[in-house]
């Protein structure tokens, strides 16, 4: 094909590439000798055996042909010999996009095996940029990009839940630690510590908001979240769009400065350290005056200048550590988690490998946004599979929340029964709560009844499985409420116009109707009470699906397994939302 005939998104792309193109980025893209040593450190290639379109070099080839053909002198001169090749039209940009977003997670284990120092991720997070920056990207990444563009974070979380939801674990705080200044203090100036979380918190874990919470309390640190501008992630990581990297951390680094933060505390999510810590500033162009840390780093030096106290024997199921990419390959944080685990858990175990060489949870690079790939994901997740069983742990702790995600689906994928949670839940469960200083009740004062958290609430459980149908309804009813069952949707439908509700809580499997179905159809329904919903799934693909649909979302949503404490804290949430709207 003539070069006049290339397309206009095919010219740009070229376009673009001239004006990324680094020095790093140009050495690993000339450097590679095609040995072969990375072919087996991918774990796409150790799923697919027989398949080279995995192996890392010859992904990498797809995008050193154009450095060779467009910027690099051997393309020009021997362009037969050097494989160097153009792009014209965009079914080729097409093809490109599934290797770069759909055959590799940018986790850099093949990096640090090379022995010629190539760094194929790099470049590979360049491509997925140039890409971007002609709209040609998975749905997910368009959606998730927007939302962090226009609402400030990638879960389009929206500043009153936010707030609420740090209100709300205030409480909870306050009321198990029986201490009233036990407070989530939000936009406090001039704070020792300014901590910023990831939006999945929000949505779908407040439980370690509010683990980290008490941690700080107890510890006695001057500390805040700020009201705005709170999110750590950063999508333009994944889609390689350095101007979304730019202002998304611009906008924590500016706001930790109007607060005269003294440190930046980040969460444990492994992307958001690697972008606000490592990353952040040369995308942003912005010099920041004040140290940046984990939450880990802060965790330990609370335990060891004795700020809190710990009992180590409050964990001892057997627990394994799972190394995030981001944090570990990328930032150097290897041996950190391990300290803490050693100090809040009697029976950690070691996965082989870890550190640099474990292997990725196959949910990294915004793999879990991009639902179209998930078959091929879930399939490269055997090598992980292997890797957690043969640990014997019960429990998988990975300081990161995207791999809780990939770790999560992939250990129902493959059936292992292993939980996944992370230090700050950990540190919180071996916390020793110091005694309150006993105080003289008046004689005649007598004990106010005890009342559930849930009395006189009015809750409908549909659910098929009766195992779970009726853990739910037991814990709901423990809690004061008073329950009704449905297995399927004829059921809960003749209970809905029967009874008024206070809310239900919906599985997306039942037989007959489908439950992603079935919620429309209530939604829908201008003849039927509007319960508020929180969906209950064993499928966390499907939450895309429910959010989807041109009807008002649900008030909440709840990945199986379930335990008590995240179900009630759900639950409460909704009804306490909706009583004050
Ligand atoms: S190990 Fe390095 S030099 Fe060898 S094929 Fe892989 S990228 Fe190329
Ligand atoms: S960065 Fe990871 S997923 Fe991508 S090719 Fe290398 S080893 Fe495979």
């Amino acid at each position: 094909m003539a070069e006049q005939d290339r397309s206009h998104k095919a010219q740009k792309v070229l376009e673009r590439m001239g004006k990324k193109l680094n020095r790093q980025m140009a050495s690993s893209l000339a450097a590679c000798v095609h040995c072969g040593n990375c072919t087996q450190c991918c774990h796409y290639v150790l799923a697919n055996p027989g398949d080279p379109t995995y192996a890392p070099a010859y992904k990498a080839d797809k995008i050193r042909k154009l450095f060779k053909r467009h910027f690099d002198w051997t393309g020009k001169v021997i362009p037969w010999w050097v494989k160097a090749k153009s792009v014209y039209t965009d079914e080729e940009l097409e093809e490109l996009k599934d290797t770069v977003f759909g055959k590799c997670t940018n986790c850099r284990r093949c990096s640090i095996n090379c022995p010629m120092g190539v760094d194929f991720a790099t470049f590979n997070r360049m491509a997925r940029g140039l890409l971007v920056s002609v709209g040609i990207m998975p749905e997910g990444v368009a959606v998730v990009s927007k939302d962090q563009w226009e609402l400030g974070n990638q879960m389009a979380v929206l500043k009153e839940d936010y707030v609420d939801t740090l209100e709300w674990m205030s409480e909870e705080m306050q009321s198990e630690l029986d201490d009233e200044s036990a407070v989530i203090p939000i936009d406090k100036a001039d704070a020792d510590v300014v901590y910023s979380i990831n939006p999945r918190e929000v949505k779908y874990d407040p439980r370690t908001i509010a683990d980290a919470a008490k941690i700080f309390h107890l510890a006695g640190e001057n500390w805040t979240m700020p009201s705005d501008a709170w999110d750590m992630t950063n999508f333009g990581l994944f889609s390689g769009d350095d101007d979304l990297g730019g202002a998304v951390a611009r906008r924590l680094y500016e706001k930790v400065a109007e607060l005269r933060g003294k440190k930046l505390v980040i969460s444990e999510c492994g992307h958001g350290y690697r972008s606000t810590r490592c990353e952040g500033q040369n995308w942003g162009q912005w010099d920041i005056d004040y140290p940046m840390e984990s939450s880990v780093d802060t965790m330990i030096r609370y335990v060891k200048e004795g700020r809190i106290e710990v009992d180590k024997t409050r964990n001892d199921t057997p627990v394994t550590f799972h190394d995030s990419c981001n944090n570990a390959r990328s930032c150097g944080l290897y041996e950190e988690p391990r300290e803490l685990l050693q100090m809040v858990c009697t029976d950690f175990r070691e996965m082989y490998p870890n550190r640099a060489e474990n292997f990725c949870c196959t949910g990294g690079g915004g793999a879990m946004s991009m639902s179209e790939y998930t078959p091929r994901r879930l399939k490269s997740a055997k090598i992980k599979a292997d890797q957690l069983r043969a640990t014997g742990a019960k429990i998988v702790v990975t300081s990161c929340h995207n791999c809780v995600d990939g770790l999560t689906d992939l250990i129902k994928h493959y059936k292992l029964g292993m939980e996944v949670t992370q230090l700050v839940n950990l540190v919180a469960n071996a916390l020793v709560i110091p005694p309150k200083p006993e105080v003289e009740a008046p004689a005649e004062a007598a004990p106010p009844a005890k009342v559930g958290a849930l009395q006189g609430r009015r809750i409908l459980v549909i659910d098929d499985e009766p195992d779970i149908c009726e853990f739910i309804t037991a814990v709901l009813e423990d809690n004061g409420a008073t329950t009704f069952r449905a297995h399927d949707g004829d059921e809960a439908l003749e209970v809905i116009r029967r009874e008024s509700l206070d809310l239900l809580t919906l599985d997306l499997n039942m037989p007959g109707r489908d439950g992603a179905g079935f919620f429309e159809m209530m939604r829908k329904d201008e003849g039927l009470p509007t319960v508020p919903t929180v969906i209950i799934s064993g499928h966390p693909e499907l939450r895309k699906l429910i959010y989807e649909r041109h009807v008002p979302p649900p008030e909440g949503f709840l990945d199986k397994p379930i335990n008590e404490e995240d179900l009630l804290l759900n639950v409460r949430k909704v009804l306490d939302l909706v009583h004050q709207s």
